[in-house]
């Protein structure tokens, strides 16, 4: 039998080894936790108790597409056109300088797209007839959640604004493949026209759509503002501190704005957090709590819906009341 000693420091040692596998648990749970790579700056709480109190009748979305759609390392539009190996070898060699970060810095700013679309132009790439070939086997994962926020917001008929300084074709052609190409989403990016024969015959708008330009969406998205004028709680994603820029003209009382650092170096944090209202880490950094946001206010929708109800019901009633009193000759006794 143990001494009392012995069983004290049994006891002892028990609570030890529960506390230390409590904390690893905890730890492994934050771990996987979707939550464990969002970083709320000191506006988050503030803005997160305003979102949480409206309806979805007053909620309008802008998002960026590549890296923020998509997770951090997806192949971007460009690079997707640039490197894939159904185009010809010419244009591949030919569009290279502008993918070679290391030697391309003379071709900087506006020019790159310039040069970009000059040349698909040029080449006449990608066919239409390739596009959706293209995308699907291209490397462009979802980001984890955003198909279901996606789809959450198509059925609360959030409109949602996709501002990208990608290709419009091959944002629809990937929104297309994962069902999520819904009456509520508006690309506003640079699109291929198409000719009878397949091959893009110019490139819209002019200037094209660039991550330095991005300030100017509600110029180039002025009939989707102009039709949404009354949704005036928004919010802003992106992967690039200039994505924030796409709210820049927008009227709205108020923003909540998310970046997505990706693989971007620590050093980058302390611009991020002074540009958004929360920082996501990492290139698989979840949407799971915007979700979270979104599901509390389309339960708002449903409280607002039933009022709704109630008061037609109650109006209904006064009305068939009134209907009574119409049928009545004379003074009620
Ligand atoms: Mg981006």
């Amino acid at each position: 039998m143990p001494s009392p000693k012995l069983k004290e420091a049994l006891a002892v040692g028990g609570i030890a080894l529960a506390a230390v596998a409590a904390i690893l648990y905890r730890q492994i749970v934050q771990k996987r936790s979707p939550r464990a790579s969002w970083l709320r700056t000191i506006s988050f709480n503030g803005k997160w108790e305003k979102f949480v109190a409206v309806d979805p009748s007053q909620l309008l979305v802008i998002t960026d597409f590549d890296g923020t759609i998509t997770a951090g390392d997806a192949n971007q539009c460009h690079d997707l056109v640039g490197t894939c190996p159904l185009l010809s070898q010419a244009f591949r060699d030919e569009f290279a300088p502008l993918l070679d970060w290391t030697t391309n810095t003379s071709i900087d700013g506006v020019e790159w797209w310039d040069k970009a679309h000059e040349l698909m132009l040029k080449h006449g790439v990608p066919p239409r007839a390739l596009l959706q070939r293209l995308v699907r086997e291209a490397r462009m994962p979802p980001r984890p959640g955003v198909l279901q926020l996606l789809e959450k917001l198509a059925a609360m008929n959030v409109p949602v604004l996709i501002v990208s300084a990608g290709l419009s074709d091959v944002i629809e052609e990937w929104l297309r493949l994962h069902e999520a190409l819904t009456e509520n989403v508006t690309v506003c990016s640079n699109r291929l026209n198409y000719g009878a024969d397949s091959e893009p015959q110019s490139v819209s708008p002019q200037p094209p759509v660039t991550s330095f330009t991005k300030a100017a969406t509600y110029k180039m998205a002025g009939a989707f503002f102009r039709h949404h004028m009354a949704r005036r709680m928004i919010m802003v994603l992106g992967d690039s501190v200039s994505d924030i820029d796409a709210a820049q003209e927008v009227p709205y009382d108020e923003s909540l704005s998310i970046g997505f650092l990706n693989s971007r170096p620590p050093t980058a944090m302390t611009k991020y957090a002074d540009t958004f209202d929360a920082v996501v880490l990492g290139n698989g950094g979840s949407l799971v709590p915007l979700i979270e946001l979104v599901e509390l206010i389309e339960a708002n929708g449903r409280v607002v819906e039933m009022e709704l109800a109630n008061r037609k019901r109650h109006l209904k009633m006064s009305r068939s009341f009134a209907d009574f009193l119409s049928t009545v000759d004379g003074p009620i006794s």
